[in-house]
């Protein structure tokens, strides 16, 4: 169907740091969407049918086409973000090492599985990884390359084709990775990119696709799963966080302030790992204060297109960010909170901002802020520690500092999220086989690594064998007049005593030696037979299922 220009949205391309309008890219239309996705569902059996060796040959030739195109990406994203050109890099390198990790496992991660045979002794019984048809992967404007990617590629080399939506914010981004695409054609048929807000999110969610897999706001995962219900849609929601960080007593003070402050402001804190949250023990809170007062102090801001920059913080990535951040910061102004430094913002670049006196009944304690804040409360004891950080509605990531890791450790474990780093921030989204996901208000679903990839399939179960043999247990257990062998056979297989394991066979005995005394030989050597075939095939049963065990 042909659309005019004055129908289509536009979609500009405007650098933060800059104001420059770069371009702009037209939106698809919810016809366009909509067929995306029924096109790719015509091209799926081509991609499910092929081997998984082959679909990583294909994507070898992505990971190829990343590195030769690799500062060309880190131009569009850093003129996209305003993000340094070295920041930039890293969304490709994380992209890059994602990519290479995930082809060299894929066969394993997604190879068949033999299951135990339970009661059929005669039978194999299998579990595939099957692909569910069409992914949607709709990414947010943050990391406009990492989290479009490495979804992508998963749900690919499971065997699905994909929709990508990326961020109507940092549409170029999206734009260049269409290009990208493109130059591997052996991939083309399979992927497609769509372009354009919320509404052609919408109008994708509705196609409907086989599985959905999101990264974005709470508020839009809600909006998602509700639109995804309507059609059972299967999904993975990654979604927003506020991540806390305790700094125990017997920490490294340095070290914690130095890469606390760098979790809390990398990204200019448009991160959904950042540090939003800090906890310091009492005994220590004064200095690591002041330690990350000079952090803060010590960030340049700015924006540069050359490859080596002198900033490490560029712009928040539009308006709407800086609003949210002013909006959180004067909440906790009005209410008590002191501004060590920052505070301030000129144009998008929002100075790095230490906070205290926070308490959670602000906003820029409980809700998402998305900038580069670093609030600091005191704990006196670990108990209250454990207990602030898990006093929020998110649950995505969290850091623990401690010089002892087995203490550290000890601290994570209480938390309620998806994952702790130790000693570090934000550092283990970038470990490929780390699988990365929250829960509460962060969603649920994890990404990376084989859970991240075995997510995009469902299990597949097989069970293979002759036709019913007459005397596999299971089989005489259909057929009627089995009730005693039945009982027999569960009482020697489950039970969790000797005594109740041999609790038919012995009623059987007993009753069989009542009945001899009424001289029925017959019988009596029936239900001995029964009984004996009973233990005979409980004990080769259980025999099996104990070599089985791992
Ligand atoms: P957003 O929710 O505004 O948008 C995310 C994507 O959803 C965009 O592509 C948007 O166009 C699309 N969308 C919006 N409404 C839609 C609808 N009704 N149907 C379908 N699609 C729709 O989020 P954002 O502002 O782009 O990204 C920032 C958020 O993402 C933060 O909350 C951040 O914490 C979160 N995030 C989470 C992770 C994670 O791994 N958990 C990673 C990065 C970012």
């Amino acid at each position: 169907m042909q659309i005019s220009a004055e129908a289509r949205t536009l979609v500009a391309f405007i650098n933060p740091a800059t104001g420059e309008n770069f371009g702009q890219i037209a939106a698809a239309t919810p016809a366009e969407a909509q067929a995306a996705v029924r096109e790719l569902r015509a091209a799926f059996p081509a991609w499910s049918g092929r081997t998984i060796a082959q679909r990583v040959a294909v994507l070898r030739e992505v990971q190829r086409e990343l590195l030769d195109a690799c500062d060309e990406i880190t131009a569009v994203i850093s003129q996209d973000t305003g993000k340094p050109r070295q920041d930039a890099l890293l969304e490709v390198l994380v992209t890059v090492d994602f990519l290479n990790e995930a082809c060299r496992h894929a066969a394993h991660w997604l190879r068949r599985e033999r299951v135990a045979s339970g009661l059929y002794i005669f039978k194999q019984f299998f579990v595939e990884r099957r692909p569910y048809g069409v992914a949607l992967v709709i990414a947010p404007w943050n990391y406009p390359f990492a989290l479009c990617l490495p979804p992508l590629f998963e749900a690919l080399l499971a065997g699905n084709t994909v929709v990508l939506k990326p961020s109507e914010v940092t549409a170029a981004t999206g734009a260049l990775i269409e290009r990208l695409l493109a130059r591997v054609p052996a991939l083309a048929p399979f992927v497609r990119v769509v372009h354009g807000g919320g509404a052609v999110g919408a109008a994708l969610v509705a196609a409907p696709p086989d599985f959905i897999f999101l990264t974005g706001s709470t508020a839009t995962g809600k909006v998602v799963m509700r639109a995804a219900a309507e059609q059972l849609t299967p999904m993975t929601a990654e979604l927003g966080g506020k991540d806390a960080m305790i700094v125990l007593a017997d920490a490294d003070v340095a070290a914690a302030a130095e890469w606390g402050a760098w979790g809390s402001f990398f990204n200019a804190g448009q991160t959904c790992m950042a540090v939003e949250r800090v906890y310091v023990a009492d005994s220590i809170y004064e200095p690591f204060v002041a330690q990350a007062v000079a952090a803060a102090s010590a960030q340049r801001l700015g924006h540069s297109a050359a490859l080596d920059a002198p900033y490490q913080i560029g712009p928040l990535t539009y308006q709407q960010q800086l609003d949210t951040v002013e909006r959180h910061v004067a909440d906790a102004v009005a209410q008590g909170a002191r501004v060590l430094t920052g505070g301030k913002h000129n144009g998008l670049f929002y100075e790095p901002t230490v906070m205290v006196d926070v308490t959670h009944a602000m906003l820029i304690m409980q809700a998402e802020t998305f900038g580069p804040i670093m609030p600091i409360m005191r704990f006196a004891d670990e108990a209250e520690a454990v207990r602030l950080a898990n006093d929020s509605a998110f649950g995505l990531s969290a850091s623990v500092w401690s010089r002892d890791h087995a203490h550290a450790e000890a601290v994570a474990r209480q938390l309620q999220t998806g994952s702790v780093i130790i000693n570090d921030t934000i550092a283990h989204f970038g470990v490929p086989q780390m699988p990365f996901g929250g829960q509460k208000d962060s969603g649920f679903g994890r990404t990376h690594g084989r859970d991240g990839l075995r997510q995009f399939t469902q299990p597949f179960a097989l069970a293979v064998g002759a036709p019913p043999q007459a005397l596999d247990v299971a089989t005489l257990l259909r057929r009627p007049g089995h009730y005693a062998l039945a009982s027999a056979l569960m009482h020697l297989v489950f039970g969790v005593t000797p005594e109740q394991r041999l609790k038919p066979v012995v009623a059987a005995a007993r009753q069989a030696a009542d009945k001899a005394k009424r001289v029925d030989l017959r019988r009596v050597a029936l239900s001995a037979g029964a009984a004996g075939l009973a233990a005979a095939l409980a004990f080769a049963f259980i025999a099996r299922r104990s070599r089985r065990r791992p």
